[in-house]
């Protein structure tokens, strides 16, 4: 007879954990008791068994469980009667964690390809392991009369499954059934379809390169054909997004071998359970439209999450399946929103009857030579929280404006919002309202700090402004940027912390983006940055990059337009004057250390890019044609004074800008640029370890997207001594900017109470 006491704890709630020990228990029966508390998931269990159960608990946890950590400790035995489900101890009601959407599980599957079971090729059956969550829960505690499920009554069939514990079923909040769920149609124009004849069409239309509106877990996806470049072409032009990458969905993990190249991490995170877009390295000559990503050498990949997709690609080898939402504007999710914005773009719309109560685009994962780097969380991850190093009060960190997530707080947790994105006009500024009402409300906080961008025109910023706290703590951005790294990887010391990407407001009043810090959570010192130079045109300079090379071209000449002019000869000598005013007066031209801009500049210079569509366009162009690139010349980017660090961009501009009206290979140029920025980084953490005797380094920030450059850095930097750390589970843009602040602020508000 043996007694253990077990703790375990990490993502054990909202996962059939409990249900799972209780049928464990009576495998190996013994008797005992589970309940959840504070501290994780408590368990005792009593017999001769009792090991046996503690390794299958160990080696076979249900599928969505996480166990972070599991304690044992033998008891004398007491000789318990029966195994019970507790109720949870109340002295701290502990925090009910909301689960992620789950993607379709191989159980459901077998079930939905195998013509004697009951839901036999229906589109919206899940269990226990799999199927819609956080995009379906109006409010807590989780069960279907709080979610959209609650107008669709469990038939007496599923009712069953749902209250027999050895059920896959058992306490399955979204079951469905043919006989009691959601049902799929389809219309076109002024048709309607049902069910299996709605999917029959929707292939018939979508093989003859039609466009179709299709209903996900978190909204809408415009989808076509991705093999057929004329349906490609169709959808850019009606969807107006004329060149940024387009994700596809393939029906399998051998096809998306076929079309890229997949690294073993990157097939674990397509074939894994959050079922996120990964960027792979493109494979020549495969069947995909050439207009899908042709600004780069990569494609977004990913494999079907939902029973409908699953019965989509049956006959399909790619289809695009892009967020459907006006430029700009959140993802469009209820079928009267799509009525109205994407009749001129779809040609049908195959859909549904289950609401989506949280819009949650997909998430986007990077795959390079250096393992896995996240660019997007949403759906999948969110609201899943990370772990505080203590308690603190509740925190709303309000992000950055591009990409923007924010944070909340409550006791030991960190909620990230799901990626809520640009917040360029009122509709994605109430998405972000609307989310945080609805997080707040789930989670039932109601903060009593604030923390924010020092960006004044930020519109998150003025939000928090606004709001009615006891504190409000101002964070510079490059400064969450790197503390967003430290909080992810529990890093309490100072290291040097190097941050580039496009924009930041400094506290100087310029606009940031190389920078080089000491920095831990509490404070930052800038000890060096990429000198400024004018942001010509203010913000017409991003959407221009010409304008950004001519800032440059002008500082590399000492002011003389003749080099401009022979890189840019169709601006003119009239308007160059004008500009040349402009830059040495810096009317409209806030003064920048921008990196994103140098990356737009070269691209213009080398003549890949004088103006995009898109944010980042020319930087993503420059790493394509500098992957081609061959050969490396040596370029000059020195550090131009003694007692700091300041990166001088000239030599090196001015180096590019005459190789290239000598006709040299641009492709070698643009590499021999990369390799050039990299090593300037190096220097810059050679410096600050040097005078600081650190040599951790932590990298952040938007252009840290650009792989090329990251995998040569990782490489320089190691070679020299240096540890370095990148974020894994929290993005490199913008997207990790309000966690940064969060723990920047949690930082500040132990030190006050210490
Ligand atoms: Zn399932
Ligand atoms: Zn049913
Ligand atoms: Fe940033």
């Amino acid at each position: 007879m043996v007694r253990l006491r077990i703790r375990a704890e990490g993502v054990v709630q909202g996962v059939g954990f409990r249900p799972y020990v209780h049928n464990l228990a009576l495998k190996y029966n013994l008797k005992g008791w589970v309940l959840n508390s504070p501290s994780g998931v408590l368990i005792e269990v009593e017999g001769e068994k009792a090991p046996f159960f503690l390794r299958e608990l160990r080696d076979n946890p249900p599928p969505l469980a996480v166990l972070e950590t599991l304690e044992v400790e033998e008891l004398e035995p007491v000789g318990y009667a029966e195994f019970q489900i507790r109720s949870s101890r109340t002295e701290e009601e502990p925090i009910t964690l909301i689960p992620p959407d789950v993607a379709t599980c191989e159980d459901c599957l077998r079930e939905m390809r195998d013509p004697s079971d009951r839901r036999y090729r229906y589109p919206f059956l899940n269990c226990t392991n799999c199927g819609p969550r956080f995009t379906i829960i109006e409010s807590l505690p989780y069960d279907r009369a709080r979610t959209s499920m609650k107008k669709f009554p469990m038939c007496p069939d599923c009712e069953r499954e749902y209250h027999d514990i050895r059920d896959r079923r058992y306490h399955a909040q979204p079951v469905a059934c043919p006989k009691c769920g959601p049902k799929l149609s389809l219309k076109e124009g002024e048709r309607v379809l049902f069910e299996e004849e709605a999917l029959k069409r929707a292939k018939v239309l979508l093989r003859e390169g039609k466009t179709l509106a299709i209903k996900g877990l978190g909204g809408f996806h415009l989808a076509c054909d991705a093999t057929n470049e004329e349906a490609v072409i169709r959808l850019r032009e009606r969807k107006g997004r004329p060149s940024k990458a387009l994700a596809i969905m393939v029906p399998s993990l051998e096809v998306a071998q076929s079309l890229a190249w997949v690294s073993e991490e990157a097939q674990r995170e397509l074939t894994g359970w959050r079922r996120p877009i990964v960027i792979l390295p493109k494979r020549e000559g495969t069947p995909l439209a050439p207009s899908l990503s042709a600004d780069n050498n990569r494609i977004g990949i990913m494999l079907p999450y939902t029973p409908l997709h699953h019965l989509l690609l049956e006959e399909f080898q790619a289809l695009v399946m892009t967020s459907a939402n006006e430029s700009g504007e959140p993802l469009v999710a209820s079928n009267e929103e799509a009525l109205s914005k994407l009749s001129a773009v779809a040609d049908a719309f195959l859909w549904h009857d289950r609401e989506i109560v949280q819009k949650l685009d997909d998430s986007v994962l990077g795959s390079y030579s250096r393992g896995i780097q996240m660019v997007r969380r949403a759906r999948g991850y969110a609201p899943f929280p990370f772990k505080l190093w203590g308690n603190f009060p509740s925190i709303l960190a309000t992000g950055a404006e591009m990409k923007n997530t924010f944070s909340l707080t409550k006791r030991n947790y960190l909620f990230l919002s799901h990626h809520i994105g640009d917040l360029e006009n009122w509709e994605s500024y109430e998405h972000f309202l609307s989310s945080l009402e609805h997080l707040k409300a789930l989670y039932q906080i109601e903060p009593e700090v604030v923390a924010y961008d020092l960006h004044p025109q930020y519109i998150v910023t003025q939000y928090a402004l606004s709001l009615n706290v006891g504190m409000k703590i101002p964070v510079q951005h490059h400064h969450a940027h790197i503390a967003s790294v430290l909080f992810e990887h529990r890093i309490f010391h100072p290291v040097i912390g190097v941050s580039c990407d496009g924009t930041g407001y400094g506290d100087d009043g310029a606009i940031w983006g190389m920078e080089f810090l000491i920095a831990d959570l509490w404070s930052y010192k800038r000890f060096g940055h990429l000198d400024y130079l004018p942001l010509l045109g203010g913000e017409e300079a991003i959407r221009q990059p010409w304008r950004m090379a001519v800032s440059h071209l002008l500082n590399a000449e000492g002011g003389s337009p003749v080099l401009s002019l022979k890189i840019f000869p169709e601006i003119g000598e009239e308007r160059m004057k004008v500009l040349e005013a402009q830059w040495r007066k810096g009317f409209g031209s806030p003064q920048t250390s921008s990196a994103g801009r140098l990356f737009d500049t070269i691209s213009a210079i080398l003549g890949f890019s004088r103006e995009i569509s898109y944010e980042g366009q020319a930087a993503i162009i420059l790493e394509r044609e500098a992957e081609k690139g061959r050969s490396v010349i040596p370029l000059n980017f020195p550090n131009k004074e003694e007692d700091r660090f300041l990166l001088d961009p000239a030599p090196m501009v001015r180096e590019l800008a005459y190789r290239k009206l000598r006709g040299e290979n641009p492709r070698d140029l643009a590499l021999s640029f990369h390799e050039a920025f990299a090593r300037g980084i190096l220097e810059g953490c050679k410096w600050g370890r040097e005078r600081y005797a650190i040599s951790q380094v932590v990298l952040s920030g938007g252009v840290f997207q650009n792989l090329l450059l990251l995998a040569r850095l990782l490489e320089m930097l190691e070679q020299e001594g240096f540890k370095v750390l990148l974020p894994r589970n929290l993005p490199v843009n913008d997207g990790a900017i309000s966690v940064g602040q969060g723990a920047i602020a949690c930082a500040k508000l132990e030190e006050k109470c210490a």
